[in-house]
């Protein structure tokens, strides 16, 4: 149905309703970056997507300073969600910490979720700043669909609350080399968690070690950086039980 059409080079990210003849206002930011960086005018084609209606085709209506409209016209993509796969980590320096956001946004995570572990050194995040990351990373990759980034938690409040039916990949550094992998393990919603630069403290790995849903994984007999190996345990996850 949507093969034929043609898609506008520019795709954005709009927290609006979408639909046939749905008039979608823009922000200011929206404008500023349609009208002043990309020239666009009245007319021109814009790619949109909300994360929730797939992506639709729409047209410039009014272009101006401070605001505009578009105006859509046909739905150009079905909306495409990822698998049910958190991805927790530790938060590390913050360009690093944005590319785990970014990198997990593309290679299909549904929930972003930065967790306080006993070696991290992050105090607080700017989870407003992580979550454009995510949206700007759904814009660039082509996706559809925008994964939330969840405030700064606890390691133990998020274990405390954990839903049973949840699985949690662990690579733990401890197994490094031992050839520790995800085995035959059922299917069903996922999540993957990361360690800080420090690694898991004792008390942690003895705590994870012994909950029933977890399972611990080595990635190789390299101790990788805490980003590194966020898209190593995706790929991980996503050939054994994703969506790849
Ligand atoms: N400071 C730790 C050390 O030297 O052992 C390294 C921590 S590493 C930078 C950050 C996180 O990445 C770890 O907590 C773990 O979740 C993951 N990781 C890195 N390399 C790994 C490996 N070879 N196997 C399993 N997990 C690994």
């Amino acid at each position: 149905m949507f093969a034929s059409m043609k898609h506008a080079k520019i795709r954005l990210y709009v927290d609006q309703p979408l639909g046939v003849g749905q008039s979608v206002p823009l922000s200011q930011g929206q404008a500023r970056y349609l009208f002043a960086v990309m020239r666009l005018g009245v007319g021109n084609a814009v790619s949109l997507f909300n994360g929730r209606d797939g992506e639709w085709q729409a047209e410039v209506a009014e272009a101006g300073k401070r605001g505009g409209t578009l105006c859509c016209i046909a739905q150009s993509a079905a909306q495409q969600d990822p698998p049910d796969l958190w991805l927790l980590f530790a938060p590390i320096k913050k360009a690093r910490t944005d590319f785990i956001v970014e990198k997990a946004a593309e290679m299909g995570a549904a929930r972003i979720v930065p967790v306080q572990t006993d070696f991290t050194n992050a105090e607080r995040i700017r989870q407003d700043r992580l979550q454009a990351h995510a949206i700007e990373a759904a814009e660039q990759c082509g996706g559809t669909f925008v994964p939330e980034v969840t405030e700064l938690r606890t390691l133990t409040k998020v274990l405390d609350g954990w839903p049973s039916e949840r699985r949690l990949m662990m690579p733990d550094e401890s197994l490094a080399g031992k050839g520790a992998s995800l085995g035959a393990t059922p299917g069903g919603p996922w999540a993957i968690l990361i360690g800080p630069e420090g690694g898991f403290s004792e008390g942690e790995r003895a705590r994870l070690t012994g909950l029933p849903f977890v399972t611990r994984v080595s990635l190789g007999p390299r101790i990788l950086r805490a980003d590194t190996a966020a898209v190593a345990a995706m790929t991980l996850w996503h050939t054994a039980l994703g969506d790849w």
